[in-house]
């Protein structure tokens, strides 16, 4: 059981997104990451373990204004830095709560995507980017990729060309 947030917001983004991590450290997790953005970069920070080790790397991104974070259950693949989420494929970045069953099926569709984690979410962040980068808007996207996957999932996910919007499906 992981847990997922989101802000969009004026407070200092990875303060907030931590501090609620830790409202949610009760459901137990093995790692922990954010993605947060400012009008410029999108920035993703993962660590192992507790959540003081996440905000003892965490550098503050100038100017962030919103964010996703995640606290990992491992299902696929080990706790690891690599598969800590948030997991960046192009131009997605996701965090996922859940399984996603057919994972092996998704990989086999795309045979030229690199692939580095062991983790379904990954799977999932490449389709989700195929679609967008297919047809170009995002709640589309999401929608014909979710349409796609098998199982339970939650997801928070960013654009990185999308300054300004933070999405769940
Ligand atoms: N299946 C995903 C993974 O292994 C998400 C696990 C979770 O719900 O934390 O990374």
């Amino acid at each position: 059981m992981c847990g997922i947030v989101g802000y969009f917001g004026k407070h200092p983004v990875e303060d907030v997104l931590i501090k609620k991590l830790k409202l949610l450290e009760y459901r137990g997790y093995d790692s922990a990451g954010i993605a947060v953005k400012n009008h410029c970069y999108l920035k993703v920070t993962k660590a192992v373990g507790e959540i003081s080790n996440l905000q003892s790397v965490v550098k503050p991104l100038d100017n962030a204004y919103l964010g996703i974070g995640h606290t990992r259950w491992a299902t696929h693949g080990g706790p690891s830095h690599i598969n800590a989420h948030p997991h960046r494929f192009g131009k997605t970045v996701l965090v996922h709560n859940g399984i996603i069953e057919n994972y092996r099926e998704l990989r086999h569709s795309l045979p030229h995507a690199q692939i580095i984690s062991q983790t379904d979410t990954e799977i999932a962040a490449a389709i989700i980017n195929e679609e967008y980068e297919k047809l170009a808007d995002p709640i589309y996207a999401i929608r014909s990729a979710t349409q796609k996957m098998k199982g339970s999932y939650a997801f928070g996910i960013l654009f990185d060309d999308l300054p300004k919007k933070v999405f769940a499906a």
